[in-house]
C-alpha cells in the first residue's frame, strides 16, 4: 500500500478485508484477548509472536488506522496516542531521558513549547530553542554533548513559519541525532517530511486528519531510517537490553524499521497509557477517508480569504505562507507546493478595540480557540486566551493585540468573504 497514491492510500490503506469480513473498519470493543494455552500468551509477552494482550499496549483497530497513517507518511510503523501531546511527548521520551538535551524550534505550538520547557525540564531533560529562520551555524551551535533529538514543526502553529526541513536533517544528522517534525498543519496530503529527511513525524490528528473537531488524539510514524546502532552510546534504551521487558534489545529483534515504534509501545504504552479509544480510532479513520478532497478546500479557501485580506484598507497586515508577499513563500513552494494549511493570521486597523468589534461583528466564522476543522472559527487571542497581558507583553509574545486568527473552513468561500467583509465594513 505504500507505493498508492495518497488519495488511495486514504481510503483503502491500514484494513484489507478478507472475504465476507466488514467493509468497514470494526471497532474492536475489546479490553483483553483470548488464548488456548499460557504458552501462546508467554510468546507475546516476550514480543516473540504478533498479537495482542492487552488494550492499553495496542488494539486491532488502532493498529490499522496506525498502519493507514504510517502509509500515507511513508514510514515502516505508527502509534496511535490519545492526544497530539502524547505524541510528541512519547517521541522525545522515547529517546531523551533525565539529563539529556533537545534541539527544538523557537515557533512550536504553545501546548508543545510548555511541555519541553516546563514539564520535561522538571523531568531533567534540557531544551535550547533555536529561531527557525536561524543559520546553519547558529543552529550547529546550539548542539550539546547529550543532544539526544531535534524538533520541529513543518508549518508552526500558530505562528504559520515554515520549517526548512533539509537545514534542519542536516544539522540533526552531523550531530548523529534525529529530526523529529510535527507534520499536523501540513498533512501528508501537503508535506512528507520523511521526504526530505525527517526521521520521526508526530500528528496532533485532532486537527485535520480527524477533521470534523469531534475526537482528540495523536500519533507518531518511524521512517525507519535513523539508524540507532551507529550510535549505540547515545541511543542505550533502542541498542542494549530492556530489562524491563524480558531483555529484548529493540534494534536486534525488530530491525531499524520496528524498534522505535516497539519502544514506545512495549515501554511508554504501558507505563503511561495514554492510549486512544477504539472508537477514537474509527472516527479518526472517517476523517482520513476525505482528508485529501478537505485540504484541497480548506487551502484554496484559505488563499481566496488571504487575499481578500490583504487587498482591503481595514487589515493592516496578512500572514499566510500561500501569498506570495509572504516571508516563507519560498519555503512554501518547496515543501508544500499543493497548498499549506487553512488557518490564517492578520491584523485590524485600530489595534485591541477594531479587533474586538470585528470580533462582534462575524455572524459565520464561530468564536473557538480550536483550528483546522470543517467549519470555520476565529480568535481574538488579546481579548480571550492571552487577555491577561497588555499591548506590551503581546508583542513581545509575538500577539500583537490587533492579531486575529481564522481557521478557514469547507464552508463556500463567497459566503466566508462576504461576513469577514461585512465585520471590516462595520468597523
Ligand atoms: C493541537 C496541536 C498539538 C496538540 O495536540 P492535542 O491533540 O490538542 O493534544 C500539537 N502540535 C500541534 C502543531 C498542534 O496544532
Amino acid at each position: 500500500m505504500n507505493k498508492k497514491k495518497i488519495e488511495t492510500i486514504c481510503i483503502q490503506g491500514g484494513y484489507e478485508p478478507g472475504n465476507g469480513q466488514p467493509r468497514q473498519l470494526p471497532i474492536v470493543q475489546s479490553t483483553t484477548y483470548r488464548y488456548e494455552t499460557s504458552e501462546d500468551m508467554g510468546k507475546l509477552f516476550d514480543l516473540e509472536s504478533d498479537g495482542y494482550m492487552y488494550s492499553r499496549l495496542a488494539n486491532p483497530t488502532c493498529d490499522m488506522v496506525a498502519k493507514k497513517i504510517a502509509a500515507m507518511e511513508g514510514g515502516t510503523a505508527a502509534m496511535l496516542t490519545s492526544s497530539g501531546q502524547a505524541a510528541n511527548f512519547f517521541a522525545v521520551f522515547n529517546i531523551a531521558s533525565c539529563g539529556d538535551h533537545i534541539v527544538a524550534s523557537s515557533t512550536i505550538y504553545g501546548g508543545t513549547f510548555n511541555l519541553f520547557s516546563v514539564t520535561m525540564q522538571k523531568m531533567g531533560i534540557d531544551f535550547t530553542f533555536v529561531d527557525p529562520d536561524c543559520s546553519e551555524d547558529e543552529l550547529n551551535a546550539a548542539f550539546k554533548e547529550n543532544t539526544k533529538a531535534v524538533f520541529g514543526e513543518t508549518i508552526a502553529n500558530p505562528a504559520l513559519t515554515v520549517l526548512d526541513i533539509e537545514k534542519f536533517a542536516k544539522a540533526a544528522h552531523q550531530h548523529g541525532v534525529p529530526l523529529i517534525v510535527d507534520n499536523t498543519f501540513a498533512t501528508p496530503v501537503n508535506c512528507r517530511p520523511f521526504e526530505w529527511g525527517a526521521d520521526i513525524i508526530t500528528h496532533s490528528t485532532t486537527k485535520y486528519m480527524e477533521g470534523h473537531a469531534s475526537t482528540i488524539g495523536g500519533c507518531i510514524v518511524d521512517s525507519g531510517k535513523f539508524d540507532w546502532t551507529k550510535y549505540p552510546d547515545r541511543f542505550p534504551g533502542l541498542c542494549t537490553p530492556d530489562e524491563s521487558y524480558h531483555g529484548v534489545t529493540y534494534t536486534e529483534r525488530f530491525g531499524l524499521g520496528g524498534a522505535f515504534i516497539t519502544k514506545a509501545v512495549a515501554q511508554l504504552m504501558r507505563d503511561l497509557g495514554s492510549t486512544p479509544s477504539p472508537q477514537s480510532a474509527f472516527l479518526l479513520n472517517l476523517g482520513l477517508e476525505s482528508l485529501p478532497v478537505r485540504m484541497q478546500r480548506h487551502c484554496s479557501n484559505a488563499l481566496l480569504m488571504a487575499q481578500f485580506l490583504e487587498n482591503n484598507e481595514k487589515v493592516s497586515w496578512v500572514n499566510y505562507p500561500g501569498l506570495s508577499s509572504n516571508k516563507y513563500h519560498d519555503l512554501a513552494l518547496k515543501y508544500l507546493p499543493n497548498g499549506s494549511c487553512g488557518v490564517i493570521s492578520f491584523g485590524v486597523s485600530g489595534g485591541r478595540k477594531a479587533a474586538e468589534e470585528f470580533m462582534r461583528n462575524l455572524t459565520l466564522a464561530s468564536i473557538e480557540t480550536h483550528v483546522a476543522d470543517s467549519r470555520t472559527c476565529c480568535l481574538h487571542p488579546a481579548s480571550s486566551t492571552h487577555r491577561q497581558m497588555n499591548d506590551e507583553q503581546l508583542a513581545a509574545a509575538g500577539v500583537p493585540a490587533d492579531l486575529i486568527r481564522i481557521s478557514i473552513g469547507l464552508e463556500n468561500i463567497d459566503d466566508l468573504i462576504e461576513d469577514v467583509s461585512a465585520a471590516l465594513k462595520k468597523l
